[in-house]
């Protein structure tokens, strides 16, 4: 799993926002609750279109109910080391009904299309986050 260790190394301090990138999502993509533009790690935006095409092949656009966040400098909520948002490699949607430590309720297909794409999830945690996807650790790119 990509850690914040491992990003910190890559990326350098989160301040400096060194990686980051205002992506203009193309429209054919802006399904849903996704946004036109996100800001974002360079390293996001191939996994992260690649996964928002498999929601459009598979018309599940609509499953994007809210879009919860992307960039945003903080800790994790469990622990004190930087959550992967401090450095735009995470993303949030339907938070409403996928908050941490409860049983997610995301579409199993939708979420396959993130984790077959070069995300994680953090549905599959112990303590669950089920509103939260990160870039996985290898991603061809
Ligand atoms: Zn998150």
């Amino acid at each position: 799993m990509l850690t914040s260790t491992k990003a910190l190394t890559r990326y350098g301090m989160p301040e400096l926002e060194a990686a980051m990138v205002l992506w203009h999502v193309p429209p054919e993509c802006q399904v849903g609750a996704v946004p036109r533009r996100i800001y974002c790690n360079k390293d996001l935006v191939k996994p992260l279109e690649r996964a928002l095409r498999c929601v459009v092949a598979k018309g599940l656009g609509d499953k994007i109910r809210t879009w919860d966040g992307c960039f945003n400098i903080r800790r994790k909520r469990t622990g004190s080391s930087p959550s992967l948002h401090s450095w735009g490699l995470a993303i949030d949607f339907n938070a409403s009904w996928n908050q941490m430590g409860q049983k997610p309720t995301q579409d199993p297909a939708l979420v396959e299309c993130f984790t077959a794409n070069g995300f994680d999830w953090g549905g599959d945690w112990k303590n669950p986050d089920g509103m939260h996807f990160q870039r996985s650790e290898f991603v061809k790119q």
